[in-house]
């Protein structure tokens, strides 16, 4: 054949850009709010920079991330937008996110006394997660001293932003509480002589489901890559993990396979030797399937570290073929709902986990 395709020398994840743009412009189509593409944990293991570059070319105006170190990367990678960081430990560097023009989340007094001059700042309420954010308690201490801080001209406080615990679940009685504790702390916010104008709630399931949510900006995570975490609204997989068959060989019924010999074959098989373990993010207890030449197979015995074992039976499996471990669904592949299904987690923890030997593509 006069043409030969490049054999696949290690596990990628090929990320679908097209499908970036598409999930995003969807949320702007639900929205007046301006979107935040969030693109923390490296844009849920997609890759931070091109997910950012994919979801502000179809329409998102902020970034969103958790530590300064990963807003740095942004702006190293030259992404001029506006970028919010939500958790920093106090002994973070705020004058370098001054320097580059980062905006800062602030759940403290000590953090706001260590904010660097000029930073423009996003009072963050606990809106019912007894986690990131200011205490209810804390909040209109924390409004005085930051209006204080604003006349001083020390900041500029241009958002206030809450979260919701149970968004996943629209009926859950929890996210009434949420908008209620959000709309007295920007009622506080206000009567201390704030006006933040960008106010924010909203994640990917409460953006899809309420729409009093929205206020003036909503945050996407996970939405951008394809999950909604409420499974209502379909979106589209941004990310395809495929691994080449390194072997296949021919096994007796009884040929025991892989650690502590969990499994043996139950017939005359053939096995396919896979080069993706737990080091790479394939959660090691799971009773998962692949596909192959486009065939269901099971994974057998233990998923080691860097390896697992697929019983192809009669397929035509050689080595070098493709693996594809999850994808989009539309080829009978399994999706990474059913990954998640099947390790008893949630999809974010299967696309977060991918290791470093994974190439993106
Ligand atoms: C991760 C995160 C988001 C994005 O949530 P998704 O459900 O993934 O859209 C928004 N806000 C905060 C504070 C987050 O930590």
């Amino acid at each position: 054949m006069a043409v030969t395709l490049a054999r696949q020398a290690a596990a990628e994840a090929v990320v679908d850009l097209d499908a970036i743009a598409d999930n995003t412009r969807l949320f702007t189509s639900r929205t007046r709010a301006q979107v935040m593409a969030v693109v923390k944990a490296d844009g849920f293991g997609h890759g931070a920079v091109v997910v950012a570059r994919a979801a502000l070319d179809a329409g998102a105006t902020w970034l969103g991330v958790t530590s300064l170190t990963e807003a740095l990367e942004l702006r190293d990678a030259g992404l001029r937008a506006p970028v919010l960081s939500w958790l920093n430990p106090l002994g973070a560097d705020f004058e370098v996110a001054a320097d580059r023009d980062v905006d800062v989340a602030v759940p403290s007094l000590d953090h706001l006394a260590l904010v660097a001059r000029g930073t423009r700042v996003h009072l963050h309420l606990d809106t019912g997660l007894a986690r990131d954010g200011a205490e209810p308690e804390a909040w209109p201490a924390l409004c005085a001293e930051a209006r204080r801080a604003e006349r001083a001209g020390r900041i500029r406080v241009i958002g206030v932003m809450g979260h919701l615990a149970c968004a996943d679940d629209p009926d859950d009685p929890a996210n009434e509480e949420g908008i209620a504790a959000f709309e007295d702390g920007v009622e506080v916010a206000r009567r201390h002589g704030l006006r933040p104008a960008l106010r924010h709630l909203a994640a990917t399931a409460s953006t899809l489901n309420d729409p009093r949510t929205h206020y003036d900006m909503v945050r996407i995570g996970a939405g951008l890559v394809g999950i909604d975490p409420s499974h209502r609204t379909p979106l589209k997989t941004a990310l395809t993990l495929t691994a080449p068959v390194v072997s296949v060989r021919r096994v007796r019924a009884g040929t025991p396979v892989g650690y502590g010999h969990t499994w043996r074959a139950p017939a005359d098989t053939r096995l396919a030797l896979v080069p993706l373990g737990y080091g790479d993010g394939v959660p090691r207890g799971v009773e998962a399937e692949v596909q192959i030449n486009g065939k269901r197979c099971p994974i057998v015995g233990r998923i080691s570290m860097d390896q697992l074992v697929v019983d192809v039976q009669d397929a035509d499996t050689k080595p070098g073929d493709t693996v594809v471990v999850f994808g989009p669904g539309e080829g009978g592949e399994p999706t990474v709902a059913d990954w998640a299904r099947w390790a008893g987690t949630i999809e974010h923890e299967i696309v977060t986990g991918l290791g470093r030997r994974v190439v993106r593509r």
